[in-house]
């Protein structure tokens, strides 16, 4: 059977998967995603990394952070994810995912632009799970637009709120209950190395995200809890269909990695078990680039 340690050519993986030109209102779904994206279904093979862990994924519902949660589920984790209402389809295909390797999920609903929701967040998930190992902050929001001018200053907004924001309100919150040997792990991108001119915000948001993580990996190190961040590069999922990406860029989205492809979910899943799990347990402040070969300094 294929799974994640088959023996394959990296660059000729996921042939099948085409980016043709399409469009998503809101936040996008991977039910309405075409071609659908691989989060790992039908290959994600879990060898117990992370028996009785408890975690919290934001944007849990689809693309990396559903791709995480299957693949936390399968290495034994109970797992909490965070979306828009609006998701709720794609959220309840994740959590079926998860009840079925045989662990338990919780779904809740709420917007991350929301200091109210995200601490709220943490209480339920930390209530539901019985406490808290592992915190991944993955929501996120982009929007490309053609010139600053074309950026309200609700748009600067909601996207440092999503990205940034919701980060610091809700690893605060999860402070307080993460014991040593805890793993909080943020989503930053290749924007924050090398932003595309049409991204303007959004990269700068990512930037921040590591330079949070970096600050924040050396004050909770003595304490042993470890923060690292996953860098992906062009991944396909609903955000890139939603306004991430100009509708006709999609076509070729990705073929400007050294790879000549889009990364899927699944091929980012692993990142996060690695951090998330003991095993790294002398990695701290790091950024694991999952990118398809861009370099990055
Ligand atoms: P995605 O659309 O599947 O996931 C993003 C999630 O963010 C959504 O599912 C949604 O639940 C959540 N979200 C957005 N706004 C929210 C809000 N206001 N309240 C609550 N939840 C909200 O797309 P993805 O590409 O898997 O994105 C996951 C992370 O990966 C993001 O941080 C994104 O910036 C980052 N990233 C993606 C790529 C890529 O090419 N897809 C590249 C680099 C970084
Ligand atoms: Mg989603």
């Amino acid at each position: 059977m294929t799974d994640q340690y088959t023996f394959a050519d990296p660059s000729k993986l996921y042939s099948d998967i085409t980016t043709k030109a399409q469009s998503q209102d809101g936040p996008g779904l991977d039910a309405d995603l075409s071609s659908k994206a691989d989060l790992g279904e039908d290959t994600y093979r879990g060898l117990g990394r992370l028996v009785g862990r408890k975690a919290l994924i934001t944007g849990g519902d689809s693309g990396i952070g559903g791709a995480t949660a299957i693949a936390f589920a399968r290495e034994g984790a109970d797992v909490a994810i965070s979306y828009l209402p609006e998701e709720e389809e794609d959220a309840q295909r994740i959590a079926g995912l998860i009840t079925a390797a045989g662990q338990k999920a919780l779904t809740i609903p709420g917007d991350l632009t929301d200091p109210v929701y995200c601490r709220e967040l943490v209480a339920q998930a930390v209530e539901g799970l019985g406490g808290l190992d592992i915190l991944v902050n993955n929501g996120g929001k982009q929007q490309t637009r053609d010139s600053l001018d074309e950026i309200t200053d609700e748009q600067f907004d909601e996207t440092f709120k999503t990205n940034v924001y919701a980060m610091f309100w809700i690893t605060k919150a999860a402070l307080p209950h993460l014991k040593p040997g805890a793993s909080i792990i943020n989503t930053s991108s290749i924007q924050a190395y090398s932003p595309s001119e049409t991204l303007v915000d959004y990269a700068s948001t990512k930037a921040t995200i590591n330079t949070f993580s970096k600050a924040l990996s050396q004050q909770l190190a003595p304490k042993g809890i470890r923060v690292n961040v996953v860098a992906p590069g062009p991944i396909w999922t609903p955000l890139q269909t939603a306004g991430g990406q100009p509708t006709e860029a999609l076509p070729t989205f990705g073929e400007d990695t050294p790879l000549g492809r889009p990364g899927q979910p699944a091929e980012l899943a692993p990142a996060f078990v690695f951090l998330a799990s003991a095993e790294s347990s002398y990695v701290i402040g790091e950024t694991l680039h999952v990118n398809g070969g861009m370099p990055t300094p």
